[in-house]
């Protein structure tokens, strides 16, 4: 086993945004920083690959609004060449005709909105403002809890500063009116079907709202906790405007390679191609990590950007861990339900509903092809039950719309993120797994869209397929989680992965989480990667860190 001399001050396993993030945050702070990544990429599920000779899309997540504007402006991505467009609009979605026909755009200014919306329900277009500032109201509370850590109510760090923290929490919420605080409740613990049903009566509104309850949620609409994930993804926001999504111009990479050419900047050693086997744990205290290839990188303090499952169960040996901590680990809750394919088009898709091939505002937008809360919630079953839908959810973006790095002149790339499948395809269909499913379920969701734009399938040239299994394999998310684990009520804040260790602290000294399945979840924001590091610094200025 061949042994490093260099002794980092941290050594950051996963070079995924938050990694990097972390790194160099640390970095800045004079600490020397070392960030191993499995990948031959940095970036983790923010990446840009080439996926068919000549055409580029981001990988695995594509589209952009959580990514904390703190974190752009103190790691300077727009001067490392971020720039992200907004989308011409929201959302486009196609109906098909057992859903009344025509469609609905949702975005554009509210005035746009009302008008399309009018065209489904006039009381629906008249409830909308009051919708979207409830909404905002409570995304504004999420928003002030982002950056925010835990306080430590429970654990080894419980203590009066802690109840403190906590009192301040409370503060925030006790400042909204008795309406305000029904809202917070609600959407922190219904489910989207039922907050959407006391807003408005048609299928297709309640369905542009409600499709992102299920977006890397293994769930109906109708589940418990569901509004809790279409409330994760309205926090955001671009480029100065609330709750909108957009384009990182040449793909999600474009973030992932800014924020590695800060780290660079800042001194940070970044290695490629170097898999963590294990954390190396000695006197009860985390400071080495062993590669695959047996090299053995020290630090003073690890930091782990993996998966919390993946992390406890495979990093860190058990005998270091406390059984109770290492059981509801394991009972932690990972799988989204995911299916991500990238399609290489040699023509924009010609909608049935919206006729034409040459670029119009629709094809810049995210087109939903899911037309109502029950075909979600039938979508799910089916999963559930088969493994997947034969009327699955898909959400398709087209980003070569926007952004002509991406594929040759008059050619496009479109993600289509689909969901429901069953992560543990063989517990509802014995015998099988994803690598046999892949190529079966990759033609239904192209048929799909070619349900709601007829010129779709012969325009695929080329395709990349991820099924959870091929996301866990290639990013290590376990269960195909995209977000490193289910974001409902028992998993998150405090209780993120696990009650009592939900401020970035391991149970074993000098060892810390800093990835998504730490406070405030998953989704390309840069929060977890900032706040962990900012822990680990008062760490070291209280001197309880050596
Ligand atoms: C299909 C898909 C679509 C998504 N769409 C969006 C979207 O459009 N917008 C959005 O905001 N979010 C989206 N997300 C969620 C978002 O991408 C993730 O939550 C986020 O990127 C996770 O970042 P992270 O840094 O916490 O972890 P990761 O990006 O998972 O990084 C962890 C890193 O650790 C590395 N690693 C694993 N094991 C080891 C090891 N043993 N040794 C060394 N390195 C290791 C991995 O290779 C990876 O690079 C999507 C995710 C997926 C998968």
């Amino acid at each position: 086993m061949a042994s490093a001399s260099r002794r980092f001050d941290a050594v950051v396993v996963g070079g995924g945004h938050n990694g990097l993030v972390c790194a160099a945050y640390l970095a800045g702070a004079g600490l020397d920083v070392c960030v191993l990544e499995r990948r031959a990429v940095l970036g983790g599920a923010a990446v840009t690959e080439e996926f068919h000779p000549g055409f580029r899309n981001s990988t695995a997540s594509y589209t952009v609004s959580l990514l904390n504007p703190k974190v752009i402006r103190d790691l300077d991505l727009a001067a490392h060449g971020l720039a992200v467009t907004l989308r011409p609009f929201a959302n486009f979605l196609p109906l098909a005709t057992e859903a009344g026909g025509g469609y609905l755009k949702v975005g554009g200014g509210l005035a746009a909105t009302q008008a399309e919306v009018a065209r489904h329900s006039r009381r629906d277009a008249d409830a909308l403002p009051g919708y979207y500032a409830m909404l905002d109201r409570v995304a504004g509370v999420l928003r002030d809890l982002l950056l925010t850590t835990p306080p430590a109510i429970v654990g080894p760090e419980a203590g009066v500063a802690g109840l403190l923290d906590a009192w301040k929490l409370a503060r925030r919420f006790r400042a909204l009116d008795l309406a305000g605080q029904r809202d917070v409740l609600d959407l922190f613990t219904k489910s989207a079907g039922d907050v959407l049903d006391r807003w408005f009566e048609s299928a297709p509104i309640k369905a542009a709202f409600g499709f992102d309850s299920v977006v890397g949620n293994f769930a109906s609409p109708y589940t418990p906790g569901s509004a809790y994930v279409l409330l994760h993804h309205v926090f955001g926001e671009v480029n100065g405007q609330a709750g909108q999504w957009g384009h990182a111009r040449g793909g999600m990479g474009a973030i992932t390679q800014a924020m590695a050419r800060e780290c660079a900047r800042r001194g940070v050693t970044l290695r490629t191609a170097a898999a963590v086997a294990r954390v190396v744990v000695k006197a009860g205290r985390a400071c080495a990590v062993e590669l695959e290839d047996g090299d053995v990188v020290e630090g003073r303090r690890i930091v782990a950007n993996v998966n919390p499952r993946l992390l406890f169960e495979q990093l860190v040996p058990a005998e270091h861990l406390d059984p109770d901590f290492l059981a509801r680990i394991r009972a932690y809750k990972c799988g989204s339900g995911t299916f991500r394919m990238n399609v290489a088009l040699s023509e924009l898709p010609d909608f049935a509903v919206l006729p034409g091939r040459q670029a119009q505002p629709h094809h810049g937008s995210g087109i939903v092809l899911a037309p109502s809360l029950a075909y979600m919630e039938q979508a799910y079953f089916d999963a559930r039950t088969r493994g997947w839908s034969t009327a699955p959810i898909v959400e398709m973006l087209i980003p070569s719309v926007v952004d002509d790095s991406l594929a040759p002149a008059g050619a496009h790339v479109a993600s289509l993120f689909c969901q429901h499948v069953h992560p543990d395809l063989g517990s509802v269909q014995p015998g099988r797994d994803w690598d046999d499913a892949r190529d079966e379920v990759a033609d239904l969701m192209i048929d799909t869209v070619d349900r709601y734009a007829p010129n779709f399938r012969a325009s695929v040239v080329g395709r990349r397929a991820l099924s959870p299994q091929d996301l866990e394999r290639e990013f290590g998310l376990v269960g195909g989680d995209i977000f490193h684990g289910a974001l409902t009520l028992d998993q998150l804040f405090a209780a993120r992965p696990v009650l009592g260790h939900g401020r970035y602290r391991a149970p074993i000294p000098g060892l810390y989480l800093c990835g998504s399945g730490t406070h405030p979840g998953g989704g390309v924001t840069g929060v977890p990667g900032h706040n962990a590091a900012r822990e680990i610094l008062r760490d070291l200025r209280r001197r309880r860190d050596r």
